[in-house]
Order: structure tokens, then C-alpha cells, then sequence
């Protein structure tokens, strides 16, 4: 697998007009990873990634002394991030608006590295119309003791169901421990709706697998379960981002994966960053993710729901 380049990392920056201080601080201490050399793997990976972050707003996870020791979410931007970092205003529930993050190419993947972002967590909506969610997903998180075989059959099972709904899905392995299915939606149906059918369509899966599955994120009714995360699906509430690193225990990446590899996959956090680049030099297997034209209509909403 091809390494991680310091100077191609250095020349990024540099052609995005992004002073890195401190290009040399190993951010994962595990694998020696410098903060030159994650520009250099976001470089690498940028045209892959850039369409499935770009304009939506942003939750970012910062680790300025790197990755395990402290890090933090930050959702607002309370300022001193590189002009490629942007941001916009959202109202929240109570009317309030506030400054959300969104980058609109590598020159803000590179703003946020500097910055000390390890994570790059996505809502499901974009910036021009935040109020229509594009995509859904269902965040599938093992119970302790389940493995992964268990993961890889509930993303098939979810698939399935979303299909006999007329939804296309593509699977992302977490670098965690789990699969998020997500499925791309035509901005139509605005976040209560879309929601509502989530929520109706987890309840229905862990009705028919009872012993597998659960849609109630209560730790108690988890136990030796799956628990079906529908609750990304909500105004605000965020996954996280294709090709994303991850804060985690062997520097993983959040990757795309097709149906038919998926049984070839053993762990959710089994690609690391040069694993990651490698991918992107690949044909995508999510191919058609940005074709596919589908929504939740009213109807569905109510017969899920029937
Ligand atoms: P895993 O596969 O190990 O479950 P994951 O990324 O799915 O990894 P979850 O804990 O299931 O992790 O969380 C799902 C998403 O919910 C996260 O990717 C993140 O976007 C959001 N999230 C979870 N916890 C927080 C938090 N404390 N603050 C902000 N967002 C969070
Ligand atoms: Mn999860
Ligand atoms: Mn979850």
C-alpha cells in the first residue's frame, strides 16, 4: 500500500494557502502519523471524499494533543479556524441561530488538519436547503460480545428491507465497530417525516428479528443485541463522514465498501489510512451513489407507519 508522503502534505497546504504549523506532531502516536502526513492522506483521498462532505454542515472532533488524549466536538464556529473552514447560520430548535461549519473543498479539509480535526461528522442535510435531509442512514452498533459476522448480516438484512421499499443503500464501514447503511434521497421530504419513517422502519425490522435487533437505545433492552441507530435521521444529528479518520485505537477510516465485498471484510476498523488511499486509486464501489434518484414520499411515511 502506498505510505503517507510528508513533503506531498507540506506541498498541499502550501498550493491551498494553508500556513501548518507544527507539520512535524505526530497525531497518532500508535502509528507515528504527523499532521503533514494526514494533509498529505486527505490530499489523496479528497476527490473521493469531497462529495459526500462538501456543503453540509459540520460537527468536528478535535484532538489538538492528538489522537488519546483530550478530544472534543466542537458544532459552532467560535472562530481562529484558516478562511477555508466556513460556516453559515442555522436556527436551532428554540429559534436561536447559530454558526455551523461546511468546507467546499480540500482546501478546508486541509483548514480543519491544521485545526487538530480527527473526526468529520456529517448532517444529513446540505447547506442550501437544510431542512430536506438527502440521505438516510442506519447506524448499526453491536452489543459488547457480538461480532462482526453479526454487523455484516444485519447491514444485509437492513439493505433488503430498504429495497422492498424502493431504496438503494450503500454500506460504510465505521472504522468502529459497526456498518452504517445509508441511502441517498432527492432533497424532498423535509426531517420530521423522514425521521418518523426511520424510526417506524427500525421498530419494524426489530419486530421481525426480535432475538437480533433492537431500535430501543435503552442499554438494558441492547443486551446481546444490535441496536438499529435510526436516530441519525434527525434535524441536527450527525454520522460520520465517508473517508473520515477516525479518533480511534489503530488510526482507522470510515470506508466505503460494495455489497458483494462486504463478505471479505472482517472488522469495521480493519482500513487504516495507506489502505484508505489505496481504495481511492480503485473504481468506487459506490458507483452510482450520486445517480441514484429516490425519496421518502408521504405515502411511504404512512404505510411504514400502517
Ligand atoms: P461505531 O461503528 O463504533 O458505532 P460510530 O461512528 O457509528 O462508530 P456511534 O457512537 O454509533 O459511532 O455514533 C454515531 C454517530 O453519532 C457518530 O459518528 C457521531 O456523528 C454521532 N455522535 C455520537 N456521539 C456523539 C457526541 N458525543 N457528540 C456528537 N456527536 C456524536
Ligand atoms: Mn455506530
Ligand atoms: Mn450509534
Amino acid at each position: 500500500a502506498p505510505s503517507l508522503d510528508r513533503a506531498a502534505g507540506l506541498a498541499a497546504a502550501e498550493a491551498a494557502g494553508i500556513k501548518l504549523t507544527s507539520p512535524d506532531r505526530v497525531v497518532y502516536p500508535g502509528q507515528g502519523v504527523t499532521k503533514a502526513d494526514l494533509v498529505a492522506y486527505y490530499a489523496a483521498v479528497a476527490e473521493r471524499m469531497l462529495p459526500y462532505i462538501e456543503n453540509r454542515p459540520l460537527s468536528l472532533l478535535r484532538c489538538p494533543q492528538g489522537r488519546s488524549k483530550y478530544c472534543f466536538f466542537q458544532k459552532h464556529d467560535t472562530g481562529g479556524f484558516p478562511d477555508a473552514m466556513k460556516s453559515l447560520m442555522i436556527a436551532e430548535k428554540d429559534g436561536q441561530k447559530e454558526s455551523y461549519f461546511y468546507i467546499t473543498d480540500l482546501a478546508g479539509l486541509i483548514a480543519g488538519t491544521q485545526m487538530n480535526v480527527l473526526e468529520w461528522h456529517l448532517w444529513g442535510s446540505r447547506t442550501k436547503d437544510v431542512e430536506k435531509p438527502e440521505r438516510i442512514i442506519f447506524d448499526i452498533d453491536p452489543d459488547e460480545g457480538l461480532g462482526f459476522e453479526q454487523v455484516r448480516a444485519a447491514a444485509i438484512d437492513i439493505r433488503a428491507e430498504l429495497d422492498a421499499w424502493g431504496l438503494e443503500s450503500y454500506p460504510l464501514v465505521s472504522g468502529g465497530k459497526g456498518i452504517h447503511v445509508i441511502a441517498p434521497l432527492r432533497p424532498t421530504t423535509e426531517w420530521p417525516e423522514v425521521k418518523s419513517f426511520c424510526k417506524t422502519f427500525a421498530q419494524r425490522l426489530a419486530d421481525k428479528f426480535p432475538d437480533r435487533f433492537t431500535a430501543n437505545s435503552r442499554k438494558a433492552s441492547r443486551k446481546g443485541k444490535l441496536f438499529i441507530d435510526y436516530l441519525r435521521n434527525e434535524r441536527g444529528a450527525t454520522a460520520i463522514a465517508p473517508w473520515s479518520t477516525r479518533s480511534r485505537e489503530g488510526a482507522p477510516v470510515a470506508v466505503p465498501v460494495g455489497w458483494d465485498e462486504l463478505e471479505t471484510i472482517k472488522a469495521a476498523n480493519q482500513f487504516g489510512l495507506a489502505d484508505a488511499i489505496a481504495r481511492a486509486k480503485r473504481p468506487d464501489p459506490w458507483k452510482g451513489y450520486f445517480t441514484t434518484s429516490q425519496s421518502i414520499t408521504k405515502a411511504m411515511v404512512s404505510s411504514v407507519a400502517g
